[in-house]
């Protein structure tokens, strides 16, 4: 292939694209944070438009029950454990080797979030839970980058561009964040694959005017849709009377929030996540020698994982840990003092 656009006659012969709309997504750096259902999805789509260069970031690691929706996924990355941000990297150079791709297997917090957006030209949201949003919301509007909400439930899903300065943050669109538990999860409220696809399309096709630079052929507003009842919905939204914390009184309370040691119940999922802090590495191979014996020992490069008295514990290389298997804190940190250590 003499020309490497050439691959993309498809969609530079759309109207007021052509080859400069091309050259300039290829200077162009997108975040997508969260690389589940839609940040799979999402992923997809952008590395095929042929934006220069993303950025993908993600906790977590491949599991059987991912595969009916999570795009970019097989059946040996599950079998293995393989990270989610290490498996859509690796199938996305595959499919647009012309992309540039940089993988985090982070938690995305306040210690890690203004590092993964540094540089970057807008965020996708393809994140799983409110906490991870808020916190994105608040390091978008601090940064001034302009971000993309999406969020899916049973067949329903809502969509929002967030320009900070412009148009309401998503403190203002959803009011303070939900506690935890107060909102339905896919866990109890299952999600359809198809709607995730229709909404992670919504998030993209925003994303590519934002770095067409075509801002004033934004949708605008929050798109709701239903994709079994077919409602589909676009309500214009403003911002409240009352000041907003975030982008009026720039308060960044997530952000800001003194971090120590961390341990959150990844909601619904009968896990626990344990995040040291600071980062305490731990080396994997060393790790699984010690193990032996006393369970089921998986390692590889970016993970050990250890099945044990009816619980797997799976570490990354940073110290950081998901216990499966249980809902309860002082377990899963039990577990994990008496395994890695404390
Ligand atoms: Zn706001």
């Amino acid at each position: 292939m003499s020309d490497p656009l050439e691959r993309y006659s498809r969609q530079m012969v759309l109207p007021g694209w052509g080859r400069e709309g091309q050259e300039r997504l290829a200077s162009k750096t997108a975040v997508v944070v969260g690389c589940g259902a839609l940040g799979s999805h999402i992923a997809a789509h952008l590395a095929r438009a042929g934006v220069g260069r993303l950025v993908l970031a993600d906790r977590d690691f491949v599991e059987w029950h991912n595969l009916p929706r999570q795009a970019l996924y097989d059946e040996a990355d599950a079998a293995n454990g393989v990270p989610k941000a290490v498996a859509a990297a690796r199938r996305l150079r595959a499919i647009n080797s012309l992309v540039e791709i940089e993988e985090h297997v982070i938690d995305v917090n306040a210690d890690t979030v203004e590092g993964l957006l540094a540089g970057a030209d807008m965020v996708l949201d393809g994140a799983d839970n409110f906490e991870v949003r808020y916190l994105v919301n608040e390091a978008c509007v601090k940064h001034g980058i302009p971000w993309v909400y999406g969020g899916v439930l049973g067949t329903y899903g809502l969509s929002a561009v967030i320009l900070p300065g412009e148009t309401p943050c998503l403190r203002c669109l959803l009011g303070p964040m939900p506690p935890p538990g107060a909102v339905p999860t896919c866990e109890m409220a299952g999600v359809l694959g198809s709607v995730v696809a229709l909404v992670a399309a919504l998030e993209v096709t925003e994303a590519l005017k934002l770095l067409l630079d075509r801002r004033d052929e934004l949708l605008g507003g929050l798109v709701m849709v239903d994709v079994w009842s077919g409602d589909f919905e676009r309500a214009q939204t403003q911002k409240g009377q009352a000041a907003c914390p975030v982008c009026d009184e720039g308060r960044y309370e997530l952000l800001d929030a003194a971090r120590g040691s961390t341990t959150a119940v990844l909601c619904g999922r009968g896990a626990v996540q344990i995040n040291p802090h600071p980062a305490q590495p731990v080396n994997l191979k060393a790790l699984a020698a010690r193990l032996a014996g006393l369970g089921e020992v998986v390692v590889n490069e970016y993970l050990l994982r250890l099945d044990v008295e009816g619980r797997q514990l799976t570490v990354f290389p940073d110290g950081r840990a998901i216990v499966k298997g249980t809902d309860d804190p002082a377990q899963a940190r039990a577990l994990y003092a008496r395994f890695v250590g404390s």
